[in-house]
């Protein structure tokens, strides 16, 4: 169903760009979807919804708990945390527990296994350590299975199986003065002791359900897209989905997820329906096999080189050498600044700051106005197209790409059900799902709506952390988070978080958590060389990139208020990002973080000699 039908986007020149229509439509179409109850709106897959949350793939096995004592204990085996594991192996670190919630290690890519799952960042800067594991990616733009299965050759490669605890969620972090070790227990009555802790729990964890009044009352089969049930469609990512031959099958939500997962329904469901609420905003995707005769000609270290130069340009670094990447998070690069960090070195010089928001914004035009020329082109059924297209700037929800998605509408068994009008799905009966008047009777709803964002770990009020003088972490950070270049903080010693916190965003997130990996082996690495009694970032150091992110912050409050509601700004009741975010963007952050690394680190270690300098240092304590 591939298409390659497209308008030249040079075509749209900025006369043809009605400006303030533009502006009077987005907003219009702002204001008829906020609703008073925000993020509230959604459901949790906790208590009596808690089965949609069940893990479909791995058989949870009974063990004893465990009372194990480690140099390292990683909670998480996502990209971020299984990367810190193998750097820290790669340093000479033995005694490693990991430990995951899943049943095996992948975080997103183990979860989310719906059919035509794929990483929309390019595999060859997206899939770690492909130098390391001798793999080169089969795909351009990789199904998650390949994902998944590269993480599993990254955690066979360092060795990582022996340390792992599946199905194991950590629910304290205690820190032990006397011993200088972290005391954390899990939900299988695991009590273990720990000199270092690096929480690597991601940001999109638990899926969440829709505020669907009668959701209870429906009948049918259901389940959320990040916990596929194979057993009721059959087949697997790649297809086979002949369960579905007989079925009328309801999709509610069009994000990235339900973007990619429409196009393979159609192929299997007597008949699908598509439930739209807002429509996502659909790039080229180009994906294709990997050339091999590409492959062979790589250089030793391609894939650092690939990356960084991925993230400069959209970051709008001066390139020292080409530009390798290109599509149509590339092409889209500016239409993203306002919601993306970065130097934008690459801007014409002496451009004032109004000149210069103009012409974001008309490129932000331009872009989203080719979109919706393009789904005129694909789109047969004119009122079908018209309800396709996405009125709102281009970052205020995460693009989606796509060369069949938009395709899968002019299938006979296909059918967009547009519920803006109603302020999306009105009810859910024992059979149906209602929109306004109309009943739509279907076997099965398959929820694409997403994860509650950034709720994991440190952050989820689920995993009390109490540090230095029994400090506890949330009171801690009631006034706004305090970290240490977003990984080490102040009265929590040898503590590390990983994520987007107080670091800088890229959309390649993965490349992201492996340089900050990087940095907290290197961290902890030294304060083993050093004999370091313990790792706490100092309070003058964490104020002080408290105030590096405020100086330097970018203010996207505006943007995000007048943007369409989502998870980007929770709702529609956007909040600043300065303090949140470095927004100079990673290779300044990188830049920043290589040359900290050169020096003595003594914001962070803390000598063997501590108690006799701390005495006469009483800033550096945290009582
Ligand atoms: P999402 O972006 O949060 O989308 C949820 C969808 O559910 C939206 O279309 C939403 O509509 C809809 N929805 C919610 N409540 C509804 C209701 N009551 N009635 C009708 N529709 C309703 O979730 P997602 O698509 O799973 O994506 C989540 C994130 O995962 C993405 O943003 C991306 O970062 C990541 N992801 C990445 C990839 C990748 O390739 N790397 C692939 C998939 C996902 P509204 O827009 O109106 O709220």
């Amino acid at each position: 169903m591939s298409d390659s039908r497209t308008t030249p986007r040079e075509t749209a020149i900025d006369d043809d760009i009605d400006v303030e229509a533009l502006r009077a439509k987005y907003a219009a179409e702002r204001d008829r979807r906020i609703r008073p109850d925000g993020a509230t709106q959604y459901r949790k897959t906790k208590g009596e919804w808690g089965y949609y949350a069940r893990d479909p793939y791995t058989e949870r096995q009974e063990r004893e708990p465990r009372t194990d004592d480690v140099e390292a204990l990683i909670i998480g085996t996502g990209i971020g945390g299984l990367s810190a594991a193998a750097r820290l192996r790669e340093k000479g670190v033995e005694s490693i527990r990991i430990m995951d919630d899943a049943g095996d290690v992948g975080g997103t890519w183990y979860w989310n296994r719906y059919p035509n799952v794929h990483c929309d960042v390019e595999s060859y800067v997206y899939m770690p350590f492909l130098e390391t594991i001798g793999y080169i990616p089969k795909w351009r733009y990789a199904p998650g299975e390949e994902i998944r299965q590269g993480l599993t050759k990254v955690a066979q490669h360092f060795d990582l199986y022996r340390d792992a605890l599946f199905h194991t969620k950590a629910t304290s972090l205690d820190w032990d003065e006397e011993t200088q070790r972290w005391q954390v227990t899990t939900d299988r009555g695991d009590r273990f002791q720990a000199r270092f802790v690096i929480i690597g729990t991601g940001s999109f964890t638990d899926p969440k359900l829709p505020g669907i009044p009668g959701i209870e009352d429906y009948k049918g089969h259901t389940f959320h897209t990040a916990r596929w049930d194979y057993g009721y469609t059959g087949g697997d990512q790649f297809g086979g989905l002949t369960g579905l031959a007989d079925k009328r099958v309801a999709v509610v939500g069009t994000g990235a997820t339900g973007v990619q997962l429409v196009p393979m329904l159609a192929k299997y469901a007597k008949e699908l329906l598509v439930f739209q609420r807002t429509p996502s905003s659909i790039g080229i995707r180009g994906n294709g096999p990997t050339d091999p005769e590409w492959a062979a000609s790589l250089k030793p270290g391609w894939q650092e080189e690939r990356a960084r130069n991925f993230a400069a340009v959209l970051a709008g670094e001066r390139l020292v050498g080409e530009q390798v990447v290109e599509d149509d998070w590339v092409r889209t690069a500016r239409a993203q600044r306002p919601m993306t960090s970065g130097r934008f070195l690459d801007d014409e010089p002496g451009l004032s700051p109004e000149e210069l928001e103009r012409r974001i914004e008309l490129d932000d035009f331009r872009t989203t106005n080719w979109m919706r020329a393009r789904i005129d082109e694909i789109v047969d059924d004119p009122a079908t197209a018209e309800a396709l297209k996405p009125w709102y700037r281009y970052m205020c929800k995460r693009p989606a790409f796509s060369d069949e998605y938009l395709q899968a509408f002019n299938l006979p068994n296909v059918r967009l059900v547009d519920t803006s009008t109603a302020g999306g799905i009105t009810r859910m009966t024992e059979n149906a799902v209602v929109v306004g008047d109309e009943e739509y009777e279907v076997d099965c709803v398959i929820f694409a709506t997403g994860f509650d964002f950034g709720v994991s770990g440190l952050m989820s009020g689920e995993l009390p952390t109490t540090g230095r003088n029994g400090k506890q972490l949330l009171e801690v950070w009631m006034t706004g988070p305090r970290t240490l270049h977003g990984c080490a903080m102040d009265d929590f010693p040898n503590l590390f978080n990983m994520g987007l916190l107080q670091n800088a965003s890229s959309v390649n997130l993965s490349y992201m958590l492996q340089t900050q990996a990087q940095h907290v082996a290197a961290i902890i690495d030294r304060a083993r060389q050093t004999g370091a009694k313990r790792i706490e970032a100092s309070k003058e150091s964490v104020d002080a990139w408290l105030r590096l992110l405020r100086e330097t912050g970018r203010d996207n409050t505006r943007y995000s208020e007048e943007c369409t509601p989502g998870y980007y700004n929770r709702e529609g009741n956007a909040r600043s990002n300065v303090g949140m975010t470095f927004s100079p963007g990673p290779i300044a952050f990188w830049e920043i973080l290589e040359e900290w690394r050169a020096g003595d680190m003594s914001d962070v270690l803390v000598p063997a000699d501590a108690d006799a300098r701390e005495s006469a240092a009483p800033a550096r304590t945290s009582g």
